[in-house]
């Protein structure tokens, strides 16, 4: 008899976990609470989907167990998860800093190619139906449902999505906390606890940071090169460069989505401060000649002329509101300290971070299911011998640029593979 695996979650972890499990000769079945399959794939990389990335080293990943992913992905690395789609019939393109996309720039193609193989394994998908509770049995769980929640009149739950199921092996892939809309919540770690797993409390991750009383009101949607640096408690607690964009509640972009995480984390403790150096790329006494040098060259010019050329006006205008000088005065009618503020405002213009944006603008969850009670090569969970944990739900989370879905890929192939194994876990 074929092993009855039951994946609950169809996103990116319960797509690949259901394949490796059907192709490994299980009869599975896929439950959905929403009336999709993969919403998050097709929101993913703003519809582009950046599906993984050339540099997977476990250095882009966050986890409460050191080791768990240098283990976990020890059998994946963007190779393994590029001949498993390119096997589907993916074609992709890799960006120059490493992430990589499909060749269509659609996020689509990814779901498409996924569900043809679903389809062509005969894999049992039951949309809106929501896996309720699940319960260890002698020979396997039992796993109750109920209908999911309904987007619209006509969506009708299938009809055999209320029931008490019998399985013997069970995968969950229910995702995080973030962007409720497209399926996720807190609710899901309750299945994980009710099985008797830990979950560390979910933060969101990846997510924009408003800023305390800052002067780009007129600066939402000017994009720019820019490092940033995240204090606390006196110290750098994370750091990164590259793109930042201004809004009207404080930054965003994916450099400021990368330090998120530990902001967040270091608001709970107190106050945390931010820096930004508009010109990463000069050593700060490369910065300095520059700009004396350009200080001495425009002397008879007005203030407002100063960045003429290397930022746009309203970016100039905000350095100036923000030092306090009439900026129709000409530089040499202004002393050297105006320009010693200038470049120090430049190189580490300082603010307040008071928050972040809601979980429906976080694109990943920090915390979950703690990973000290998963095995890293089978993502089976170590409480209950037969039940498999992967992807967000798990305390382990990345940095942008295609880590996300990189791991929900790779801890779906594992589990459904090891699932799919008849005989290992038999119970006495
Ligand atoms: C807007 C956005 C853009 C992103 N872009 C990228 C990107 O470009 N690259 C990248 O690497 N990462 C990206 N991410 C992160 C990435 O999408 C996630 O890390 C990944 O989808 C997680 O996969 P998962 O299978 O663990 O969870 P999910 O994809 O969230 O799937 C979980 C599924 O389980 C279902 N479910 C939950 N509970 C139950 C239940 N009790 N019964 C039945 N079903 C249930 C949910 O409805 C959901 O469909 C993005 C995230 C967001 C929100």
């Amino acid at each position: 008899m074929k092993t009855r695996v039951a994946v609950i979650g169809g996103g990116a972890s319960g797509l690949t976990a259901a394949i490796t499990a059907a192709r490994e000769g299980a009869e599975v079945t896929l439950l959905e609470r929403g009336h999709l399959l993969g919403r998050k794939i097709l929101a993913s990389g703003a519809g582009r989907c950046n599906l993984t990335n050339s540099k997977i080293l476990p250095e882009h990943y966050h986890c409460g167990q050191k080791n768990f992913v240098k283990e976990a992905l020890a059998r994946f690395k963007a190779r393994e998860i590029l001949a498993f789609f390119s096997n589907l019939g993916l074609l992709t393109v890799e960006e120059p800093d490493g992430r990589i996309f499909p060749r269509c720039d659609k996020a689509a193609a990814v779901l498409d190619v996924l569900k043809a193989e679903l389809e062509r394994l005969s894999v049992k998908v039951l949309l809106l139906t929501d896996a309720a509770a699940i319960r260890p049995i002698k020979e396997g769980f039992l796993v109750q449902t109920q209908p999911g929640p309904a987007p619209w009149q006509k969506t009708q739950a299938d009809p055999q999505s209320a029931g008490e199921f019998r399985f013997d092996r069970v995968i969950l892939a229910c995702g995080g906390t973030s962007y409720p809309a497209l399926g996720a919540g807190e609710k899901a770690y309750d299945l994980a606890k009710s099985l008797g797993h830990s979950v560390t409390p979910p933060s969101p991750a990846l997510v924009p940071l408003c800023v305390k009383d800052h002067a780009w009101k007129h600066l939402q949607g000017l994009r720019l090169q820019a490092a940033i640096q995240v204090f606390s408690q006196g110290r750098v607690i994370s750091r990164s460069q590259g793109e930042v964009l201004f809004t009207d509640y404080g930054l965003s972009g994916p450099v400021v989505l990368d330090v998120s995480r530990e902001a967040v984390l270091a608001l709970r403790q107190g106050a945390v401060q931010g820096s930004l150096n508009l010109f990463p790329e000069f050593s700060p006494p490369g910065l300095k000649s520059m700009l004396l040098a350009r200080w001495a060259a425009k002397a008879q010019r007005p203030l407002k002329d100063f960045f003429l050329g290397i930022f746009p006006s309203q970016l100039a205008g905000a350095i100036n509101d923000t030092l306090g000088i009439d900026s129709s005065r000409t530089l040499d009618s202004l002393g050297n300290d105006v320009l010693t503020r200038l470049i120090s405002l430049v190189s580490d213009w300082r603010f307040e971070i008071s928050g972040a944006r809601p979980w429906s603008e976080a694109m990943a969850t920090a915390g979950g299911v703690d990973t000290l009670e998963v095995d890293p090569k089978t993502f089976e969970s170590r409480k209950v011998p037969g039940l498999f944990l992967t992807g967000e739900m798990l305390d382990v989370d990345g940095d942008s640029g295609g880590f996300n879905l990189h791991f929900a890929w790779a801890s779906g192939l594992s589990a459904g593979a090891a699932a799919a194994k008849y005989g290992k876990y038999e119970k006495a």
